[in-house]
């Protein structure tokens, strides 16, 4: 089977919209909906109908084109049935185990909380790819706004596991902010150093710095990187649990 076509969207000020395109069925889905205009004028110009919205969560960042793409494609809107009441449009709603697909390609649903209780990522497996919202960003991670620490943490876990290879899109480019303060918490890691260097050139050329992979963010993401020798004498945290870690880099995170 064919690997699905992918095009990235920048949206509003800082967020990603996500075509994905099966040419064998033809069928096209868009990964959360931020903005109608720019996502129709991608669809339009590549002759490409809207089949289904998949939302990651129900903040209106990625969700308040859901009902103007619904009336005007007639598309379904696919999202987390936890968020039900809060995701305008919704026809279905999905959690881990849900049965979905797209054109003939297997998609599996992942409870991820913590930026929102309800939260999933979408991983289609045939085409290595998962789209992780505000849960997993390049870098980064997102607020947790509706979860704790230890929710987070065990969501961004289960991201980890899948495979290295895994590329990943997430609803915002806040990279560059990012590399800068995993550059404060790990400095001596020298693929981050590298990494932050290409980020910048990226941005300085007005380009985006998506998709990353999931090898690469386990190897330069600190919140991915809570048992990080490096981090834990930086941080002055010993024996505590990679949760924990993490909660406190979530916390410097939030003030930087
Ligand atoms: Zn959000
Ligand atoms: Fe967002």
């Amino acid at each position: 089977m064919p690997r699905a076509t992918i095009v990235q969207i920048p949206c509003l000020a800082d967020n990603y919209a996500v075509l994905l395109h099966a040419p064998e069925s033809g069928e096209t889905i868009v990964i959360d909906a931020p903005q109608a205009e720019p996502i129709k004028a991608e669809l339009g110009k590549r002759g490409w109908q809207l089949s289904d919205i998949f939302v990651t969560h129900h903040h209106n960042d990625h969700t308040a084109a859901c009902l103007a793409l619904k009336a005007f494609y007639g598309c379904r809107v696919i999202g987390p049935e936890a968020e039900a009441e809060r995701i305008p449009g919704l026809t279905r709603g999905v959690a881990q185990g849900t049965p979905l697909t797209f054109g003939s390609h297997a998609v599996q649903v992942l409870d991820t909380p913590g930026h929102t209780l309800g939260h999933v990522s979408y991983y289609f497996p045939e085409s290595r790819v998962a789209f992780t919202g505000d849960t997993l960003f390049a870098l980064g991670c997102g607020r947790l706004f509706e979860g704790d620490g230890q929710t987070m943490f065990a969501s961004l876990k289960k991201l980890a596991q899948l495979p290295d290879e895994t590329e990943i899109y997430c609803g915002h480019e806040y990279t560059l902010a990012n590399a800068r303060f995993a550059l404060s918490v790990e400095p001596e890691n020298p693929a981050l150093v590298a990494r932050a260097k290409e980020i910048e050139a990226r941005r300085a050329a007005g380009e985006t710095t998506l998709p990353t992979t999931i090898g690469l963010e386990k190897a330069t993401n600190p919140f991915l990187r809570p048992h990080s020798t490096a981090i834990r004498a930086r941080l002055g945290l010993g024996g505590v649990p990679d949760w924990q870690v993490f909660a406190r880099l979530r916390e410097l995170k939030n003030k930087a």
